[in-house]
């Protein structure tokens, strides 16, 4: 499936056998190949895998002090006869585009991307760990090139993907801060796109929420500080009494996970009772005290699914039991085994590589 004419030199020798696949550190180790793309008079070109390398950037790069970078992150996974699989690679090859549009970047062709990420998975199909729950994180991103200082679009960018192995996501069950003083995303401003000055200002607030003895931050929206919107880098969902809630993105203020796509999907299967609304944090609160919240918990695909055992609001605070959640598991389950071909994917959303 070659869209561009992608040029793909090749390491002589993998250091996978270097990997010490029973104690992967998450995030730190690389596989053996770079795709880079550049952009420079209005198009893309220079489509090449490269042996992984540092590359360097001019001083003045553009992208350092005005932001113009943006990225996904995605996860190939082996079948249980060991061939490589993508999961909605053209879910990611859109939402990157999304981010592009309102970030004022050029988009990416979805062809060339779905291709990237392709011959990226064949080449480095040897780093992709068999246990289940274990995958090959894929990380595209896009930043600006130009060498120049003045707050502008810039002209020139490059498109970038490499890939980190990763072992099962072992995330303790969270404790969640309310949010009454910062914010994520408003309305009309950047929520929706996977862009990188989003998380630098989630940094403080939750280093703050940190020393007061909470994991994570649950963002309240910006105008009323009352509805739920996201956790970190995760959507969050709800299930109070027999009901699955989880926040709408119609506000343009939350990401449009896949993971919660998919867990969306997989409810509507079920038939579980399944509501994108806004839900506001009085609500929250009291299902937690009238004892109806059953279950808290985020969703994305570094995690697939973290289990919240409470949530503290101004001085209140309620709790959730994990071990006695039940459509979490079953979710997590059922999306790492449609990743593994353990269970049938009846939804069409994994995509060979061979
Ligand atoms: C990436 C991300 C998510 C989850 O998206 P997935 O496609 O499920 O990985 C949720 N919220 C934020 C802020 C994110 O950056």
């Amino acid at each position: 499936m070659i869209a561009t004419s992608l040029s793909i030199n090749k390491v002589e020798k993998s250091k996978v056998s270097e990997l010490d696949f029973d104690n992967i550190p998450f995030g730190r180790a690389f596989t053996d190949h770079i795709y880079i793309a550049d952009y420079a008079n209005g198009q893309w070109s220079d489509f090449r895998i490269e042996p992984f390398a540092n590359f360097s950037i001019h001083p003045a790069n553009i992208a350092w002090h005005y932001g113009q970078a943006i990225f996904e992150g995605m996860k190939a996974t082996k079948s249980i006869n060991g061939e490589p699989m993508l999961f909605r690679p053209e879910m990611h090859a859109k939402r990157i585009n999304r981010s592009a549009v309102r970030m004022s970047m050029p988009e990416f062709p979805e062809d060339a991307f779905k291709e990237a990420v392709y011959e990226m998975v064949k080449l480095e199909q040897n780093w992709i760990p068999e246990k289940e729950g274990s995958a090959l994180y894929i990380r595209p991103y896009m930043i600006a090139m130009d060498e120049f200082i003045g707050v502008q679009v810039a002209q020139s960018y490059r498109f970038v993907i490499f890939c980190c192995p990763v072992g099962p996501y072992y995330s303790k069950a969270l404790k969640l801060k309310a949010e009454t003083k910062f914010i994520r995303a408003a309305q009309g401003g950047t929520g929706y796109a996977k862009a990188a000055g989003n998380y630098a200002g989630s940094l403080y607030p939750t280093k703050l929420a940190k020393d007061e003895g909470f994991d994570q931050i649950l963002w309240l929206d910006a105008k009323e500080f009352k509805y739920a919107q996201e956790v970190g880098t995760m959507n969050i969902f709800f299930v109070i009494d027999d009901t699955v809630i989880t926040p709408s993105t119609d506000d343009g203020t939350i990401l449009e996970g896949i993971t919660r796509n998919s867990l969306i999907a997989i409810l509507k299967e079920k038939n579980i009772k399944i509501e994108e609304r806004p839900i506001t944090i009085e609500e929250i609160m009291q299902a937690g005290k009238n004892g109806s919240l059953k279950e808290v918990f985020g969703a994305g695909t570094a995690a697939v699914i973290a289990t919240v055992k409470a949530i503290g609001y101004n001085d209140d605070m309620v709790s959730v039991n994990p071990d006695e959640f039940k459509i979490a598991p079953m979710l997590k389950d059922t999306l790492n085994g449609i990743r593994s071909t353990r269970l049938e994917d009846t939804f069409g959303w994994t995509v060979k590589v061979v």
